[in-house]
């Protein structure tokens, strides 16, 4: 099972969910550094599963080899914007390193993890963006001008288009809090953007990753989640139960962006 973006705070916490099932799963993981690789394998991942992989700049065969065996895929990778220094008041602003905006990692980066994971006939393959995709006036897209929701739209859609079995999540805001004490809530189209409480533990969205390889229910399906409070309603462990009861994946003629 091999996680992308494994060094991230959401794909680190991915690969210890995989770690802990290891009658299941035997991770791979994709880092782009030396000090992600080094992460990885602090946490137990041996050092002949870890790949280093840019893939803004990586050719297609290397992510070949590196996924190669590998049964399915689950994305977590995403452009990481930079906060400019500022003495001054005010809002702060942001850039992209030059080679890692949204369209090169989100669109064109994401793609190429989606085509080589199709051409080595993957059976799935799990894809973290965001909840917000429906607005292209989304804050988020203002970020260093980056559109980094349009971009990662693109990508769904590509998956979406790509025959292979997928499951997307639109998470909505990530928090670091403790995972397993909340109820997750499914959506679709950001209406959950309209409830007051619309974060969700990244250990908790790592554990829902992890569900979607096996679960039935899950396949090809695109959906927002989001948990309520910690304390209100109990946590599900019925994954099947969840994705069977939502009624309709989201709408890509919403904000459509290929
Ligand atoms: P994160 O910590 O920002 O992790 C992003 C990962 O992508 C990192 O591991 C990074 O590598 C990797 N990456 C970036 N460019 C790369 C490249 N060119 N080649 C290979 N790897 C590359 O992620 P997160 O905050 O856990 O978020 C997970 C996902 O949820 C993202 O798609 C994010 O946009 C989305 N999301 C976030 C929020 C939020 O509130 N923050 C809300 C909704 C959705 P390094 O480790 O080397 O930097």
């Amino acid at each position: 099972m091999a996680v992308s973006g494994a060094s991230g705070q959401t794909g680190l916490l991915v690969v210890q969910k995989l770690l802990a099932r290891p009658d299941e799963y035997q991770p791979v993981a994709l880092v782009r550094s030396e000090e992600g690789a080094d992460t990885l394998c602090s946490i137990g991942v041996p050092r002949s599963s870890i790949h280093s992989v840019d893939i803004t700049k990586t050719e297609a065969s290397t992510l070949k080899d590196a996924l190669t065996g590998c049964r399915a895929l689950i994305i977590c990778t995403s452009a990481v914007p930079e906060r400019v220094p500022s003495e001054q008041p005010g809002p702060p602003t942001f850039v992209w390193k030059h080679g890692q905006t949204p369209e090169q990692v989100d669109w064109l980066g994401q793609k190429l993890q989606i085509e080589v994971a199709r051409d080595l006939c993957l059976e799935k393959v799990v894809l973290v963006s965001s909840m917000g995709g429906c607005n292209k006036d989304h804050m988020l897209n203002k970020i260093g001008d980056g559109n980094i929701l349009q971009w990662k739209r693109r990508a769904e859609q590509y998956l979406m288009a790509s025959g292979m079995s997928y499951t997307i999540l639109h998470p909505g805001g990530l928090v670091n809090d403790k995972g397993g004490e909340r109820a997750f809530i499914l959506g679709v189209d950001d209406q959950l953007l309209n409830n007051s409480h619309r974060t969700i533990p990244r250990e908790d969205l790592a554990e829902l990753c992890v569900n979607c390889l096996a679960v039935p229910a899950a396949t090809n399906r695109s959906v927002d989640v989001i948990t309520g409070p910690a304390g209100e309603g109990k946590p599900t462990w019925d994954f099947q139960g969840l994705f069977a009861a939502m009624p309709q994946n989201c709408d890509y003629t919403i904000n459509p962006q290929l």
